[in-house]
């Protein structure tokens, strides 16, 4: 695909070219015709000039014609012959029966049938007067001539042929398109190039919003606005329509964010009071078993949304700034040993192996305790959830170029490929048609807040998984007690 640059300085070469090619046509067409013109003017003037002489020199004693004592052929006299031979084209004087009297040095090189062929013309007398055009054989070429009948030069003389081969003539406009073959691309070439420049230098205002919109539009910067520029052009009320917008996107965001944490922070308390209600009615003694049982299932779905509500809140405040973290030295080996009975518990429920490698050094962090624990309890459930019955799990973390990476591998059930891109994304989750409260139950918050979490302490999370192999996710974070600056905002939706 061209580029507006490419594709304006093709079309400024395309543009020329047929410019400059109109041009020399015009140019090659307007000279021809002006050269034939001068042509036939000047074999007119020849034949004119010739009777004229004729005429003159009839009125020498002995007239203009002799007759040729080897041929015994009449033949125009030497001294006219003499002063004929000085026209350089094509002359041939007729007698009155259509004997040649006089053949020019021109025609007399030509070839026979070609020389005859010019007799054949003049020959036709009255009936050949005017201007005609016969073509010859190379190096003659085309001729164009002119047939006149003498009357003023006595019984002896009756028509004259002047003729000249248009090969020198249009030399000159050929030589005029040889030369803009040669020139045209050079010029065209020297356009591309300088045209290439020039759209360039209008379009890098251009390129640099594009820019500039890129890196706010990374959902974290929309608070930032273009340059203005004072150019009083399209690109200055590009750069204001694009601002409007932004100012626009920040107001819309906002409002949305606020609205998220307001909704999920409203629903906190109802869900608590909903929970201590259904707990306390589980302890009633006299309760049957089937309402037990109804509120068993029930108190099992007000956790859930007790999480997701929870799980919002958290990215909702994350968005607007409003999730501070408290750093403070945290020991990955501190952190495994916390979680070792949850992953116990969790892997005996779901028959998956869980293998934690504690790390033999401590392996300090500057982060939030109980973040750094909420990622690495998502990754973890996520791994056996996703993982069938007899498969296992590994957690495992190592220390290299000042960075800590966190590792989280099963043998679950795998990601496609064209899923990965999307599993950062909040709700997202592979497989829509399934019930979130079914198998596999999930929001689809718990790997955007592990990315918030790993973004916020300056460090990525990545992942690689093969359908039906297994996943790997690795947290990678900056090592040492040297305290990163607390994000302004969480990675937006994309
Ligand atoms: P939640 O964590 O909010 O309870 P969830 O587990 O479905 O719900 P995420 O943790 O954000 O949501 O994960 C998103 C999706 O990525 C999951 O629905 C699942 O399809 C896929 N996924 C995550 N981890 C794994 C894994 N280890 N193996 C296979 N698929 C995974
Ligand atoms: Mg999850």
């Amino acid at each position: 695909m061209l580029t507006i640059r490419g594709r304006l300085a093709w079309s400024y070469a395309l543009a020329l070219g047929t410019t400059m090619f109109v041009f020399a046509l015009t140019i090659y067409l307007v000279q021809r015709s002006e050269s034939l013109s001068e042509l036939d003017d000047r074999t007119r003037l020849e034949a004119d000039v010739i009777a004229a002489l004729l005429q003159v020199s009839q009125r020498e004693p002995g007239g203009v014609v002799v007759t040729n004592r080897a041929t015994g052929k009449p033949e125009l006299d030497f001294r006219v012959a003499n002063l004929l031979a000085v026209i350089p084209d094509f002359v041939i004087v007729l007698g009155p029966s259509g004997e040649p009297l006089f053949l020019s040095a021109d025609t007399r090189v030509l070839p026979f049938t070609e020389a005859d062929r010019l007799l054949q013309v003049v020959s036709r007398g009255d009936a050949a007067v005017g201007f005609g055009r016969l073509t010859l054989g190379a190096p003659a070429g085309e001729i164009r001539y002119y047939v006149r009948s003498i009357v003023e030069a006595g019984a002896q003389v009756r028509w004259v042929l002047s003729g000249a081969s248009t090969a020198e003539l249009v030399l000159g406009p050929q030589r005029l398109l040889t030369v803009m073959v040669y020139v045209a691309p050079i010029i065209l070439i020297a356009s591309i190039l300088i045209g290439y420049l020039l759209v360039g230098r209008t379009l890098r205002p251009v390129e640099n919003i594009v820019d500039e919109v890129e890196a706010i539009t990374d959902g974290r910067s929309l608070h930032r606005r273009l340059q203005t520029t004072r150019s009083r052009d399209e690109i200055e009320r590009l750069t204001a329509t694009l601002n409007a917008m932004l100012a626009r996107l920040e107001r819309n965001f906002a409002s949305l964010r606020r609205f998220t944490a307001d909704a999920s922070h409203e629903l906190k308390t109802p869900l608590t009071v909903l929970r201590s209600g259904i707990e306390r009615a589980l302890t009633h003694p006299k309760a049957p078993p089937e309402v037990m049982e109804v509120l068993e299932e029930t108190l099992i779905e007000v956790k859930r949304m007790t999480e997701m509500v929870d799980s919002l809140l958290t990215l909702a405040r994350a968005d607007e700034g409003r999730a501070p973290l408290h750093l403070e030295k945290v020991d990955i080996r501190e952190l495994f040993l916390e979680i070792t009975e949850t992953a116990g518990m969790l892997s005996e429920q779901a028959g998956v192996s869980v293998t934690m490698v504690i790390p033999e050094s401590p392996q300090v962090l500057a982060a939030d305790a109980r973040r750094i624990h909420q990622m690495v309890m998502n990754l973890l459930t996520n791994a056996i959830k996703y993982t069938p019955r007899g498969g296992s799990v590994w957690i495992e973390s190592a220390m290299a170029d000042q960075r800590v990476n966190v590792t989280v591998r099963d043998t679950g059930i795998g990601i496609a490929p064209t899923d990965l891109p999307h599993i950062f994304d909040r709700f997202w989750r592979v497989d829509e048609a399934r019930s979130r409260t079914g198998a596999r139950p999930g929001a689809g918050l718990g790997l955007a807040i592990c990315k918030w979490i790993a973004e916020a302490h300056g460090g990525s999370i990545d992942v690689k998984s093969r359908v039906g192999r297994g996943t790997t996710f690795t947290v990678t974070l900056p090592a040492g007690a040297d305290v990163p600056a607390p994000p302004e905002e969480a990675p937006a939706t994309t």
